[in-house]
């Protein structure tokens, strides 16, 4: 060890021996196709641009495997969130192989273990690494995820997405629809990993309030079944 040793965790987490003060658990959420994605590798570039180090994590991503993808075609590898993932000590496990970790990019952050935000505050409170964590709000049912919830109680700032995304009727959707052969589902496991892509077994559609509760999915869906 070099003089790091004299300092503490916070300070070797700044990366250039400095005390930050002010990382901050930050939530960014919206329904699906609104652009997370995207805005968390924008979110990692603008950042790495300054000189800072981060991790890139995510759960369930589109593409089922380690990495961020976007659906206008951005790509970026990641960690992949397991449940016994502890994310102080992947952080720790960092700097003890002598990486800098300054902030992390939690994509999907919906599908983490509530713990899992737990760590984040501490991450933001004892180590001042900066949490920057992107999801959904609810499920299928219009019911929060565990792990939102708990962000919307923890987070230093909470930013709802601003891209609009629209229900088949023009109206702002809001809600996540999980369509099973052809109908918006009621019931069912709250993660299940389908796509927006029409005609697959399980797939998604962002509706308005008024049509999910009425599981309307327009005259596009009638006519396809
Ligand atoms: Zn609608």
């Amino acid at each position: 060890m070099t003089d790091d040793s004299a300092l503490s965790p916070a300070c070797l987490a700044a990366g250039d021996g400095r005390l930050r003060h002010g990382a901050a658990l930050k939530f960014f959420w919206g329904p699906m196709d609104c652009g997370k994605s995207t805005l968390a590798l924008q979110m990692d570039h603008n950042h790495a641009r300054q000189g800072r180090r981060g991790l890139v994590l995510t759960r369930n991503d589109r593409s089922l495997g380690p990495q961020v993808t976007t659906r206008i075609g951005l790509a970026h590898s990641a960690i992949e969130v397991t449940d016994d993932l502890d994310l102080r000590a992947l952080v720790r496990s960092r700097w003890a192989d002598g990486f800098r970790v300054d902030y992390l990019i939690c994509d999907e952050a919906c599908f983490y273990t509530v713990a899992q935000v737990e760590q984040m505050a501490d991450l933001v409170d004892s180590y001042d690494v900066d949490v920057f964590a992107f999801g959904l709000a609810t499920d299928f049912r219009s019911a929060l995820f565990p792990a939102a919830q708990r962000l919307f109680e923890l987070a230093d700032e909470v930013s709802r997405i601003q891209v609009e995304v629209l229900c088949w009727c023009g109206r702002q959707g809001h809600l996540n629809a999980r369509v099973v052969a052809g109908a918006v589902a009621r019931e069912g496991a709250q993660v299940v990993i389908g796509d927006t892509v029409d005609h697959a077994d399980v797939r998604y559609q962002v509706l308005c309030r008024r049509h999910h509760r009425a599981g309307d999915l327009g005259p596009t869906a009638a006519r396809a079944s």
